[in-house]
Formats: C-alpha cells, sequence, structure tokens
C-alpha cells in the first residue's frame, strides 16, 4: 500500500487558495517537507490555471449575451 498523506485533501483547497491565513501557513510548513504533497500541488495547480482562465471566458461571454438581451428582447415584443 502507498503512503497516504494526511494533508492529500487539503492540497485541493490550497491550490484554490481557499484556506484561511493560518490553514494556508499551517499546510505551506507541511508541503515543504512533503513530497507527496508538492507532487499533488505540481499536478493541480495547471489545472486550477486553467478552470481560472476558463472562469473568466464565461464571465466575458455571458456578460456579452447579457448585454445583447434588452434588444432581442424589445424586437420579440414588438411582434
Ligand atoms: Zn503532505
Amino acid at each position: 500500500m502507498t503512503y497516504a498523506c494526511p494533508y492529500t485533501v487539503t492540497v485541493g483547497a490550497y491550490v484554490l487558495g481557499v484556506l484561511c491565513a493560518r490553514e494556508n501557513t499551517e499546510f505551506r510548513q507541511h508541503a515543504v517537507g512533503c513530497p507527496s504533497c508538492q507532487r499533488e500541488i505540481a499536478e493541480l495547480t495547471p489545472t486550477v490555471r486553467l478552470l481560472a482562465i476558463l472562469k473568466t471566458e464565461t464571465h466575458e461571454a455571458n456578460r456579452r449575451a447579457i448585454s445583447r438581451e434588452p434588444e432581442r428582447t424589445r424586437g420579440e415584443l414588438s411582434r
């Protein structure tokens, strides 16, 4: 059986930046000496960055769709 670090569940929250300051400090102090967590961080970071880009693009697309909405609604109402 492979070694499972008890902090493995914390890696996702750390990479997403949702840990509180105390948890963040505690996890960083642990991760410095934990190859398992360092590997998890390295694996998750590109995915989180990609999700952040997708989120930004989705918000931008929604904003454009919403800004066109009144015109379309007015057109449909006048019919
Ligand atoms: Zn660890």
